[in-house]
């Protein structure tokens, strides 16, 4: 397995060059475009390779544990009547909803208005509470409790945000939110800020790939039921609106964010993260989708 990966990533790392890094975000412009790294776990050993060290923000790869949370939080009939569940087509950040009314089942909750709506469900008083409760989902599923939030990047967010600041309002005003919209967008950029490994992201693809459970001890950390809508979902549009293309071509649930990361989840086998951060169009890293492609199929990995 070691060999297999160590090959697959030396041929997929000329794919870096295909891309650009996001410079949207501008502290996300100073990531390196070549780095590439690795971490599989759940086969028979865990497999850290190349740049796995490098620590990279959750950008979009938080919006599974948004959607988690409120699940856990207020059940699925809530969740799914703020939020729906099909694929949008359209780009991440899109806000052009001029040829329908915003309604719940016209977003999911891997594009930002999705998230961003779902971050009011998440329970606890205020956003410090609410992040907070985030946060500790994210260190228990990764099982690293000294993961942190990237300060720069969360201020680099905040400041340059207009698009999501339009698109929590909107929310606002087609009623879809009522809460103050600036406290939920900071919950949100916080999300997108935290700080996270290869492994770190390795570790909840494996929870999520054995429906909620850690598969060493056994102990469930995620009701089974969760586990699966949150990997349907993945399955569905955890890639942007390249998730068709990557359906057809790799067949793992998977999420990918603009800070290079792509958490994929085979179920009941394995969880695997990857970190590169040059990205294609539509938002995917290049390579890290390359990667996937080889080892799916080389070790006949999709779910199709
Ligand atoms: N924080 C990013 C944004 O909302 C997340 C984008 C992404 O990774 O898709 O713009």
């Amino acid at each position: 397995m070691r060999e297999l990966i160590e090959k697959v990533l030396s041929e997929c790392k000329k794919y870096t060059a295909d891309g650009r890094v996001a410079d949207y975000i501008p502290e996300l412009k100073k990531a390196c475009p070549a780095d590439l790294g690795i971490c599989v776990l759940g086969g028979s050993e865990t497999v850290e390779l190349g740049d796995c060290d490098k620590r990279f923000t959750m950008q979009s790869v938080v919006k599974p544990m948004i959607l988690l949370l409120a699940l856990m939080d207020n059940g699925r009939e809530t969740v799914e009547r703020l939020c729906g569940v099909e694929a949008t087509g359209k780009p991440f950040d899109a806000f052009n909803y001029s040829d329908m009314a915003l309604r719940g089942e016209h977003i999911n909750p891997m594009v930002n208005a999705g998230a961003i709506a779902l971050c009011t469900l998440i329970g606890g008083e205020g956003k410090d509470e609410k992040f907070e409760r985030l946060f500790s989902l994210v260190k228990r599923l990764s099982k690293n409790q000294s993961i942190t939030v990237d300060e720069a990047v969360f201020r680099s967010e905040r400041e340059t945000g207009n698009k999501n600041r339009a698109l929590a309002y909107m929310l606002k005003a087609y009623g879809m939110i009522d809460c103050d919209v600036e406290d939920m967008l900071e919950v949100y950029f916080k999300a997108c800020s935290i700080s996270v490994s290869c492994k770190d992201i390795a570790n909840i693809a494996l929870v999520l790939a054995h429906r909620g459970r850690d598969p060493e001890s056994g102990e469930e950390l995620i009701p089974a039921e969760y586990s699966r809508y949150v990997t349907a979902i993945l399955a569905i549009c955890g890639m942007y609106d390249g998730s068709g293309e990557f359906a057809l071509r790799v067949g793992i649930p998977a999420k990918s964010g603009v800070g290079g990361g792509i958490m994929a989840v085979v179920p009941g086998k394995m969880g695997i993260g990857i970190y590169s951060p040059s990205l294609d169009k539509k938002g995917n890293s290049t390579a890290g989708v390359k990667v996937l492609e080889r080892l799916s199929a080389a070790l006949d990995l999709s779910i199709f």
